[in-house]
């Protein structure tokens, strides 16, 4: 009999998800008995009968169903308690635990730029919501800077200093990160160009969460030698951490890490 263990991403859309190849190159290039399949899911309120049906071992959660991934759980541990949406379920013995490993991945992934005390954050949506909560967690210091102000209104008990672009105060940071979909789909900046251009001028590390292209922001901080992290990044961080909790610290990061990143070059 065959004993493989079988994990799976869901999603709508979910054809695009690089999951599915970040999780097979580990497992095949490891020997370790898995597989890794996408699910394309409707309505979020099946997750949890479809998780069960399929005989899962464990799972990720991607766009929209984050949320109803948490309403699936029987228990939810660390950081997805504070950020309310789940990305990561692992099956422990027919209980659905769920992880949040987002925010986690990319703290991971800017380990290499050493102490970061103080960040700016453009962008109000979900990544920056996780990332802020995650930052405050660690008493970085951080400013949410947005187009609009009726988003921001999500952050008055995260953190003390949002502004909209009229209201902002350009300081000294350590890192700024680009969580706005400016750049995604077409070539625009994260805020005017002068607004940007003093920004970077102030920093000594950026971040994208956009992958897959190089974005006009990432452009601009790469033409003033400041050193980036991308989306990729990011996504890699995420993947090694939920690698880590579906194979129970079973292998080695580092190697999980090695394979997962030649997977990008597939
Ligand atoms: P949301 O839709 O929740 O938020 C989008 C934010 O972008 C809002 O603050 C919005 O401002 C701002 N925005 C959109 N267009 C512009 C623009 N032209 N100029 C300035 N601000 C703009 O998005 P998410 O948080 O879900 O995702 C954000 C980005 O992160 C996406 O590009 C997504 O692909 C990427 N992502 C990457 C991940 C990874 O693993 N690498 C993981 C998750 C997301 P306003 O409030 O004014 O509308």
């Amino acid at each position: 009999m065959d004993n493989k263990q079988l994990f799976a991403i869901f999603g709508n859309p979910v054809s695009h998800s690089r999951s599915p190849i970040m999780h097979n190159c580990v497992f095949k290039n490891l020997n370790y008995p898995a597989c890794y399949i996408r699910v394309h899911l409707e309505d979020g309120y099946k997750l949890r009968e479809t998780f069960i049906a399929l005989g899962l071992s464990g799972a990720n959660i991607t766009v929209p169903h984050k949320e109803a991934g948490f309403q699936a759980c029987d228990e939810i541990r660390g950081f997805a308690n504070i950020v309310g949406v789940v990305n990561t379920i692992i099956n422990e013995n027919g209980k659905l635990i769920g992880y949040n490993t987002d925010a986690d991945g990319f703290m991971f992934c800017i380990k290499e730029f050493g102490n970061i005390k103080k960040v700016l954050i453009l962008g109000a949506g979900g990544t920056s919501k996780a990332l802020t909560s995650r930052f405050v967690q660690d008493n970085i210091d951080v400013t949410v800077l947005n187009r609009s102000k009726n988003r921001l209104n999500d952050f008055t008990e995260i953190t003390p200093t949002y502004h909209t672009w009229d209201s902002f105060k350009c300081e000294k940071y350590d890192l700024v990160v680009n969580t706005t979909s400016a750049g995604l789909k077409d070539e625009n900046l994260p805020a005017p160009k002068a607004l940007i251009e003093e920004v970077l001028n102030n920093t000594n590390f950026v971040a994208d969460a956009i992958y897959g292209k190089l974005t006009p922001f990432l452009k601009l901080a790469n033409e003033k030698n400041i050193t980036y992290k991308d989306g990729a990044d990011m996504l890699l961080g995420q993947g090694i951490l939920a690698n880590e909790l579906f194979v129970n610290k079973e292998l080695k990061k580092e190697d999980i890490r090695k394979y997962m990143q030649k997977s990008f070059k597939l």
